[in-house]
């Protein structure tokens, strides 16, 4: 601490010189605490102080110089030897500044009486001080008896002669404080009762609380109250600020702010720095006041200027008002993709998988438009509020939808839309896809009954809406439990038919089925109906029974039924019935069941001339309406092209074209036509249509509806984990349908193999090749067994490898492995074993294991199908049921098998000891690159690897996600050795 040293003058000899020690630093005089407001500073005064001293001969002023040579006014009072002292020292008018409290700030020395030699009793070591309230600056006189006492001050450090000598005492400083003041300013008064006193320093100041900025409030010079009293002040919000909560604090009598309460926040487009807010740089954006800071602009989002408050979206990318300004900008999504119509008589289910883009949302709904068109898709209007969609037609949020009511046998088209938050911002077109319907037809038809011993009558009504005039009914009737035996199947035009030649007291079962100029409906429910054993011809209204007949089928159908009848004709009984003479009457005697309205497939064999096979079954189309236009695979007799068939009067489609390359010999002409005189027998939703061949001119040609995702096995690899569980059990629905009709016909094919399955663009899957040579020539997969002949060992049921046992139930074993590509998306079934070890193992009871992610209820399915005894495997029509039901019940496939392909011993696996090498194993090696360039580079760093890591390396497919994170989690357990 720096000294001040005070030279007293020579009056008062027993004083001087003094040393005074700890007085506060020159530098310091002026410099009073933040808090502290001087009112009055006697040690500043440059000139005198003008004080009132009275008796003249008690206080002195005196001036003095500190060690810088300033002059400083001081008073002194040393009457000790003298008895009855009252000496007053009184300052000037001190304004209170409105200050209600102030502090008296007092330095001074004092003398110990004890230390004089000679004084009398009467010497004094205290002094008091006073002070008087006033609004008057000029009082002359104020009366002793007016003053207020403040205090008696005393020394706490008196000082003897013994200090003189050594030249060194210590000031005495002592604070006062007088409150609730209320005049203009007061006078302060010394009172001197004969003690021997130098008063250095009088400072009278009041305490504050400064200004001060706290929660980006500022809080003003606040001069503290009266008393103890706190005073409560209102802050005010900084620049760009503004209330959150009304700032407050208090400012206490001590000059120190407490409890502070409330705050500001900077406006959007500022963040807070230090005690102000300062504007977010370009690039950067605050969009809230609560916000703290500003942050980086979001993906696809910019602000080019200072005090941004939220950043522009980038071209063709929004912001919906609900979205957050924190999130991306997002768009519109792609359109949905892969939609199955599943058509069932007036009602269709559609469903298709999300987009491929979402834009960058999570929030996808779609929307469905539903058109009825006419005159071959040409006409379409909208089709207006009879049409009911389940759970509803706008804001779907799952991507499957039931559509009911439709009418029948229609054309309907619909669009799906995929939207998001902010398809109702962007101008560009919505992604959307479009899918053609045809529907069939269900009505019901009263039946009434008559009855005697030997005849029934029977009486209905037509359709409540047939789809064109009907030309005839149909009713099949069958002695219960005889029906493998025999059954007889009746025409009428009219709507009543009397049955006779029955036995009595026999029950018969009865169906009807009406015909339109579209062809017949599918036979309806079953009556059940008994002779009497004596004659009743009176009508008895109480028996009549109301029967739904079910007369479904789609126009395609339809046709179906036609031809179907057109061959039953050619190979079955077909006499008139006694009846009526519009009756007609079929009876069938084969010994074999054939269920009504089915029929059989004739093998072209059995024509002596296989071109009348042709002719019977395939249209000729002129050359000059088809137009190639490029290749699209190479079949066994020449190339596959794609292209486009307009025939008269209707509209151009797309269509597969095989030619039969130059320079064949007769018997490859043969069997290159046998494939079209097979397939145009048939008419089914999941087989592939024969649109008609080319044979009068050269190359013959095979013309084909054009399936858009070629075969199935390619089109699974390229698609590998993009599709529902249910997308996917609605391709194995469509081919287990697809065969349940060549069952039902009595087709085998032989080689069911997904390279055998051709897939459109809805995902509708199709059953094709059926050339007569192409198990022997034209499967690669095909091999020679043994016995001779070729066979495709996989996908064939021991029986059929071993003693060429092919019937339905080897195509059901086939089934069972397409459903095993189908699961697996492509892989090769057994992988690399030889087919020697396949019929071995097969042999031996091994069957493959469930692929990754297979539901329990598949595999189980699959293990059905590979019932080593074949009459214990599932017809094709339960497969069909068996995966409707799941169809309308998704939760039973959620239980997955995925264990058992790891439990499996006889999973392959793969030592492997790169990252590239890891990704071959698992198929995955198209992300080698992504990997490589992201820094993994040795096994050990994949270990631990997460989805969102697989995100930013843009692996982005949910299904490759999953097959790399549960090939890294065997990798964690089983270190090198990966099982695929
Ligand atoms: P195929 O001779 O029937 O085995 O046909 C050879 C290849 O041509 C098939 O693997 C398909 O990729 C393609 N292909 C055959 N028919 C069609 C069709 N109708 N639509 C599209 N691609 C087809």
């Amino acid at each position: 601490m720096a000294l001040l040293f005070l030279w007293i003058y020579p009056s008062l000899l027993l004083f001087s010189p003094f040393l005074f020690h700890e007085f506060a630093p020159c530098e310091g005089l002026r410099n009073y605490p933040e808090n502290e407001v001087t009112l009055l500073d006697s040690m500043s005064a440059l000139g005198n102080l003008g004080w009132e001293a009275y008796p003249a001969e008690g206080w002195e002023e005196i001036s003095v110089m500190d060690e810088r040579n300033t002059p400083m006014r001081t008073y002194q009072v040393c009457n000790v030897m003298e008895a009855s002292q009252n000496n007053w020292l009184r300052t000037r008018h001190i304004a209170r500044d409105g200050a209600q409290r102030v502090y008296i700030e007092i330095k001074f020395t004092l003398r110990d009486c004890n230390s004089l030699p000679g004084v009398p009793g009467t010497c004094k070591e205290t002094f008091n001080m006073f002070y008087y309230e006033s609004n008057n600056a000029n009082l002359w006189f104020i009366k002793e008896s007016q003053y207020i006492k403040i205090d008696t001050i005393a020394a706490d450090e008196s000082f003897t002669q013994v200090d003189v000598g050594d030249r060194v005492m210590k000031l005495n400083t002592e604070v006062r404080d007088i409150s609730n003041l209320s005049k203009k300013g007061f006078y302060l008064a010394f009172q001197d009762l004969g003690a021997c006193i130098a008063l250095v320093s009088v400072r009278v100041f009041y305490k504050k609380c400064p200004l001060t900025v706290l929660n980006l409030a500022q809080f003003p010079d606040t001069v503290t109250g009266g008393d103890s009293a706190l005073v409560e002040v209102r802050g005010l919000c900084v620049n760009a600020s503004e209330e959150f909560e009304a700032p407050r604090m208090y400012c206490s009598a001590d000059g120190g702010w407490l409890v502070p309460i409330g705050r500001c926040v900077c406006k959007p487009g500022y963040e807070e720095h230090k005690d102000f807010c300062q504007p977010c740089r370009p690039g950067s954006y605050k969009a809230s006041a609560t916000d703290a800071y500003c942050t980086k602009c979001p993906p696809h989002s910019s602000s080019h200027l200072e005090r941004a408050s939220e950043c522009v979206c980038e071209k063709g990318f929004h912001r919906a008002e609900t979205d957050p300004r924190s999130m991306a900008c997002t768009r519109p999504p792609s359109a949905p993709e892969n939609t199955i119509s599943t058509v069932n008589e007036t009602c269709v289910t559609l469903e298709w998988s999300p987009p491929r883009d979402t834009g960058g949302r999570g929030d996808i709904t779609y929307s469905l438009r539903c058109r009825k068109c006419s005159g071959d898709d040409v006409k379409c209007a909208p089709c207006g509020s009879g049409v009911h969609f389940v759970p509803r037609q706008f804001g779907l949020s799952v991507a499957m939808v039931m559509v009911t009511d439709l009418q029948p046998h229609s054309n309907y088209s619909f669009t799906i839309e995929s939207l998001n938050g902010v398809s109702d911002l962007s101008p560009t077109p919505r992604g959307a896809v479009m899918v053609n319907v045809t529907t069939s037809q269900t009505v019901s038809v009263v039946l009434k009954e008559r009855r005697s011993k030997d005849s029934i009558t029977l009486a209905w009504q037509g359709p409540d809406r047939p789809n064109g005039a009907i030309v005839e009914y149909e009713v099949i009737y069958y002695e219960k439990n005889q029906r493998e035996q025999n059954y007889t199947v009746l025409k009428t035009r009219s709507n009543v038919m009397t049955v006779d030649g029955l036995k009595p007291g026999t029950t018969y079962v009865f169906r009807v089925r009406a015909r339109t100029e579209g062809g017949y409906g599918n036979y309806g429910g079953e009556i059940e109906l008994e002779t009497s054993h004596e004659d009743m011809l009176a009508i008895d209204p109480n028996q009549s029974t109301i029967l739904a007949v079910s007369i479904a089928g789609g126009i395609i159908l339809l046709i179906f039924l036609v031809a179907c009848f057109v061959v039953s004709g050619r190979h079955c009984g077909y006499i008139k019935a006694k009846q009526d003479p519009d009756e007609e009457k079929m009876h069938f005697q084969h010994g074999r069941v054939k269920l009504p309205g089915s029929k059989t497939y004739i093998h072209p064999h059995t024509y002596e001339d296989p071109n009348q096979a042709v002719r019977d079954f395939a249209k000729e189309i002129d050359a000059s309406s088809i137009r190639i236009e490029r290749v699209i695979g190479a079949g066994e007799f020449g190339e596959v092209c794609s292209g486009r068939l307009r025939l008269q009067g209707k509209r151009e489609i797309y269509v597969a074209i095989k030619s039969l390359k130059a320079g064949y010999s007769d018997k490859q002409r043969r069997d290159f036509l046998s494939e079209a005189s097979i397939m145009g027998q048939f008419d089914h939703p999941n087989i592939i249509r024969l649109e008609g061949v080319v044979t009068r001119c050269k190359p013959v040609m095979i013309i084909t509806e054009f399936m858009e995702n070629g075969s199935l096995d390619t089109f699974l690899k390229k698609h590998d984990g993009q599709f529902t569980v249910i997308q996917l059990v609605g391709m194995l629905r469509g081919i287990a349908s697809g065969m349940k009709y060549l069952s039902d016909m009595s087709y085998v094919h032989r080689d069911l193999a997904a390279r055998n399955i051709l897939v459109n663009s809805n995902l509708v899957c199709k059953v094709s090749d059926f050339g007569l040579s192409r198990v022997l020539e034209d499967d690669p997969e095909a091999a020679y067994t043994t016995r001779g002949g070729k066979i495709p060992i996989r996908w064939t049921s021991p029986e059929a490898i071993a003693y060429r046992k092919f019937t339905s139930a080897s195509d059901v074993w086939s089934y069972g492995i397409v459903m095993w590509e189908v699961v697996s998306y492509g892989e090769r079934p057994y992988w690399e074993m030889s087919n020697q070890d396949v019929i071995k193992a097969i042999d031996e009871g091994y069957r493959l294991p469930a692929p990754m992610d297979c539901p329990v209820v598949l595999h189980q399915l699959m293990l059905d199908c590979w019932e080593k005894g074949r009459s214990e495997r599932p017809k094709f029509g339960q497969i069909v049921t068996t995966l409707d039901k799941l169809i309308r019940n998704p939760a039973r496939l959620r239980e997955l098998a995925n264990s058992s392909v790891w439990e499996d011993p006889t999973t392959p696996e793969f030592s492997v000891s790169t990252v590239e090498e890891w990704l071959e194993a698992i198929k995955m090696g198209q992300y080698k690159e992504n990997f490589s360039s992201a820094g993994y580079v040795t096994l050990d760093s994949v270990l631990y690897i997460t989805i969102s890591e697989l995100v930013k390396m843009d692996v982005t497919l949910a299904g490759h996600q999953k097959k790399i994170l549960s090939s890294v989690q065997s990798l964690q357990t089983q270190g090198t050795h990966v099982q695929v």
